[in-house]
């Protein structure tokens, strides 16, 4: 048996916007029911990557101009953004972006686009997501816009799973949130994986994503510069320094001693962000 498809791969992947080349070459997979995250920092092209894959970068002005991207075994090449939401492929894009002036079950409702309309799938993608997220139901005819931040987070969230995906791609869950409702989106991302489907996460918060996935890659400029497993990633001087914020224990503290002062190990604090 040669195992099952990857949910995602991504092979040799280019993209640009007019003459400004975002990515290049960039390959990775999302096995079946995996969390992978994707690090970087601003415009290392993680959105544009985001992007390519649910075939909406031509609404930004972008294109693909190299490789191929299938899920499921399944080519997404070609395919209108709604027929990848179709194929099972859902993203919840950059900035929370719901519809402020639809409430909250019109904003769901229009998750179903795309993907399955039948009237017992919809009953059903509502429960789970008032269950995953129950503020969404106490809130459920009242104008989007009126949510907090992270409320609208969890409907953006909660919209992509209304199509009931086999993939997520989620882009930069916790940008602007307080670490407190970080921390509960990222025990949702947790849930919604152990009910069945597979994560790629995309964050400058690079510890809530190690935290998360099984696999990590590092994305530079438009470029993979580093792949493997998270724990791997996690305890790699590169992705501390770079990434976490910590400090090169041995520099700092020969930098410490040379000026005879114990030394501090510095940890970037998520709610710096
Ligand atoms: P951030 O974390 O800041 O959102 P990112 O890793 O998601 O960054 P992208 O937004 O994918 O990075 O940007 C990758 C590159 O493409 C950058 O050089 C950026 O300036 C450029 N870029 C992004 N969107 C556009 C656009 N709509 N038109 C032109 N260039 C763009």
């Amino acid at each position: 048996m040669g195992g099952t498809a990857p949910a995602l791969a991504v092979a040799g992947l280019s993209a640009a916007y007019g003459p400004v080349r975002a990515l290049r070459q960039v390959s990775l997979e999302v096995p079946e029911g995996a969390v992978v995250a994707v690090l970087g920092g601003n415009g290392a092209g993680k959105s544009t990557l985001l992007r390519a894959i649910s075939r909406t970068l031509r609404f930004h002005g972008g294109a693909v101009v190299a490789g191929t991207v299938t899920s499921g075994g399944r080519p997404l090449d070609g395919l209108a953004p709604d027929r990848v939401v179709a194929a099972g492929v859902s993203q919840v894009p950059e900035g929370r972006q719901v519809f402020a002036r639809m409430t909250v079950e019109d904003n769901l409702r229009a998750g179903l686009l795309g993907g399955r309309r039948d009237r017992s799938a919809r009953n059903a993608a509502v429960q789970r997501v008032h269950e995953l997220f129950p503020v969404l139901a106490e809130r459920a005819r009242q104008r989007a816009g009126l949510l907090s931040g992270g409320e609208q987070q969890m409907l953006a969230v909660a919209r992509a799973l209304m199509a009931a995906p086999k993939l997520l791609l989620l882009d930069e869950p916790s940008l602007g949130l307080a670490p407190l409702m970080a921390a509960r989106i990222a025990d949702t991302i947790r849930e919604i994986n152990a009910q069945g489907t597979a994560v790629l996460l995309v964050e400058q918060n690079a510890a809530l994503a190690l935290r998360l996935a099984s696999r990590a890659y590092v994305l530079e400029v438009g470029e993979v510069t580093l792949a493997g497993p998270a724990e791997d990633l996690a305890a790699s001087d590169e992705v501390r320094r770079r990434y976490l914020g910590v400090v090169d224990e041995t520099a700092a503290a020969d930098a410490a001693a040379a000026r005879g002062v114990r030394p501090v190990l510095a940890c970037w604090e998520e709610s710096a962000r």
